[in-house]
């Protein structure tokens, strides 16, 4: 009968012996690809990626009598190997980072989801290469499939010799090369990656701890108690590319192109491409350099707000329960739209905006405006009125659905520009010496080159993910006031700019408030700005120069050519 026949072979020799020599063939597939990958592993880094690994399994496998036991036992192994493939076919490259663990901490599920069901074709390949593995593995165990002496003496003496040899090159490497496992070894660096996730949610835990005594001892360099409205837009997955005012082809800003007080800095780049890292960054004091410092920091709000300023926070995002919050709940009013449990838009803002500026209209006050701005899944973040870039009707996020993806994206901007143009009347409908401040977290990939990649926070950046818009608008007032800024700022325009190093001391030097923290060097609207070193605040939270942030040349060549380097 076929059914006690499939019932012995299950149970069979033949099957161990399989699963034996199968399992670490499965197993080993995301360290191949990784080689393949991986510009910057060299030929022993390759070797030892395989051999050592690829042992190992080999010799666990052949470690009980039946291995289907040990293919259950090897569960987590391959939950973190199809994590591992799914990365790289939605990023072509890069271990799974600490980042990664902590984008998933700190977004909310919806967007996981969203994200995940773009991700078909990695699913159905991670399911067929391990979940019949897994099934064999446990039928087999249940129907006593066990190995004979002499196959398993073998397997052993495979994994013990692959081990070894993967061993010795290890040994050689770490001595010659300085080479690390905990960055180059599948999967010891994701493991390695986990723990430092976990050492960094730790920190962020204690933050109220660490930042207790953390005073700017911030001062206002400005008697006169002119009342002063100082407002930032944090804008989210903006790249420069699509912005008119940066040069876009397409009229994706009809309203902020018609007004002349504004200047924008073609030339900006985020030191991060990741929200968690980006926001928090140009919130504080610290650049790329520095970011370990942050977990002990207060955010430019408190900084405005120990100077007397009255501060509001107003977010159209999620709460997040890190750095983003802690430095927005330093304010005096705190907002978050969502907590209603509705879906916003941006436009949303700029009633609580309003309210905000009438209540305390006598006094200085500074706002900071939290965007959704252009975050996946694009179609939810403009209204249909704003749909104006056709088809935009994408069903999944593939490259061949890449003109209707921009089309999509570009409608994202097309609103982005309405609603920083709302903030700029509301501003100057109060009448007083005010300033505006708009820039992007960080950009975004729309399968822009045969790269073929797609959105941002990946472990490494491109160009597109770190080339941002940034904006500054000054009242008539303000002007009047500060001459000397609007000469600055007209100045600096087409300097090279870091959103991360400058956002916090342009709006220290905005507000006329100084500490010792201020750096006038890093204040856009200071006749003594200084453009920044180009770094990269890389996963292992290290500032990097771009040549060493995974930039590809194709990246540095784009960069060259907009002039943006240094
Ligand atoms: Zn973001």
């Amino acid at each position: 009968m076929k059914h006690s026949k499939l019932h012995n072979f299950l149970g069979s020799k033949l099957m161990a012996q399989i699963l034996v020599w199968v399992a670490p063939l499965l197993l080993i597939v995301p360290n191949i690809a990784l080689d393949i990958t991986e510009i910057s592993y060299d030929l022993p880094a390759r070797a030892i990626n395989v051999l050592l690994p690829a042992g190992v399994y080999l010799m666990l496998m052949s470690l009980w009598r039946r291995p289907g036991r040990m293919v259950v036992f090897l569960l987590p192994e391959m939950v973190l190997a199809a994590f591992q493939i799914v990365l790289l076919f939605l990023y072509g490259e890069s271990i799974i980072a600490v980042d990664m663990f902590l984008n998933v901490v700190t977004t909310n599920v919806h967007e996981a989801g969203e994200l995940l069901a773009n991700l078909e074709t990695a699913i159905v390949m991670v399911v067929v290469l391990y979940l019949p593995l897994l099934v064999f593995g446990i039928l087999s165990w249940v129907k006593g499939g066990e190995l004979s002496r002499r196959s398993r003496r073998k397997s052993l003496i495979a994994g013990a010799v692959s081990t070894l040899a993967g061993a010795i090159v290890l040994a050689v490497a770490c001595v010659v090369d300085s080479y690390s496992p905990g960055r180059q070894l599948f999967p010891v660096n994701v493991v390695s990656n986990m723990i430092e996730a976990g050492h960094r949610t730790a920190m962020t835990k204690d933050y109220f701890l660490a930042s207790e005594d953390f005073r700017f001892n911030t001062v206002c360099t400005d008697t006169t108690m002119t009342p002063t409205l100082v407002v930032l837009v944090i804008g989210e997955t903006s790249r420069a590319d699509n912005w008119q005012l940066g040069g876009y082809s397409r009229d994706t800003n009809p309203h902020l192109s018609h007004r002349a007080d504004l200047t924008f800095f073609p030339r900006t780049l985020s030191e991060s491409n990741t929200t968690h890292k980006s926001v928090p960054l140009m919130m504080s004091h610290l650049d790329a350099s520095h970011f370990r410092d942050i977990y002990r920091s207060k955010g430019v709000i408190d900084a405005f707000g120990e100077a007397g300023y009255t501060t509001a926070w107003l977010s159209n995002q999620q709460r997040n329960g890190a750095l983003i919050d802690f430095f927005g709940e330093q304010a005096d009013t705190i907002h978050f739209l969502n907590d209603d449990g509705a879906h916003h838009f941006d436009m949303d803002l700029i009633e609580p905006l309003c309210r905000f500026i009438a209540d305390n209209r006598e006094g200085r006050t500074f706002a900071v405006l939290h965007t959704y701005g252009s975050h996946f899944n694009y179609r939810d973040r403009a209204p249909e009125d704003y749909r104006h870039f056709s088809p935009e009707d994408y069903v999944a996020a593939s490259p061949s659905s890449r003109d209707r993806l921009l089309n999509a994206y570009d409608n994202t901007i097309l609103y982005t520009d309405a609603v920083v143009d709302s903030v700029i009347s509301t501003v100057e409908a109060a009448g007083i010496p005010a300033a505006v401040v708009y820039l992007a977290d960080h950009g975004e990939d729309i399968f822009d080159d045969s790269r073929e990649r797609f959105l941002h926070a990946s472990p490494t950046p491109t160009y597109y993910q770190i080339h941002v818009p940034m904006l500054v608008w000054l009242s008539e007032g303000y002007k009047e006031q500060h001459p000397q800024a609007a000469a600055a700022l007209e100045h600096n325009a087409d300097r090279n700019v870091s959103s991360s190093r400058s956002t916090f001391h342009t709006l220290l030097d905005l507000g006329a408030l100084s500490c010792e923290y201020f750096d006038p060097q890093a204040s856009l609207i200071s006749a003594d700005y200084a453009e920044p070193e180009r770094v990269y605040l890389n996963d292992y939270n290290e500032a990097v120069p771009l040549a060493a942030s995974g930039l590809r040349d194709a990246d540095l060549k784009l960069l060259l050519q907009k002039s943006i380097s240094r």
